[in-house]
């Protein structure tokens, strides 16, 4: 992904997330919301089933955001990058929350 140091809109490589949740604990404004199940995976080899996070759903709310750039920091997985993008302004306060899909595509 990109490393744009511009903070235009913030983007999300769901196949990075563990969800972890620092992102959700350290965010000052609690603007990010996240929903993960853990799985059970059985490896060759292994005594026991290993157990996993699985990522259901992630969402920023832009209009509680304050670009502060600390979930970006704070991650270890480097799911979350800036992108240059300031083209999502809105009326719909609900628009201004992106789900997981648009969260991605912003990297794409
Ligand atoms: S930039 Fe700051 S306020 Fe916005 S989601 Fe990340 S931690 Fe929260
Ligand atoms: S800190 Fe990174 S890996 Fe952890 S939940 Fe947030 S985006 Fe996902």
């Amino acid at each position: 992904m990109s490393t744009s140091r511009e903070r235009g809109v913030i983007a999300l490589v769901p196949d990075s997330c563990t969800s972890c949740m620092i992102c959700v604990q350290e965010c000052p404004t609690w603007c990010i919301t996240l929903e993960s199940h853990t799985e059970q995976i059985s490896e060759e080899g292994a005594r026991r089933p290993r157990s996993v996070s699985v990522l259901d759903s992630f969402a920023i709310d832009f209009g509680l955001c304050m670009y502060c750039g600390i979930c970006v920091d704070v991650c270890p997985f480097d799911a979350l990058a800036w992108m240059p993008e300031h083209d999502y302004a809105t009326h719909d306060r609900g628009a201004l929350v992106h789900d997981t899909s648009r969260l991605a595509s912003w990297g794409e």
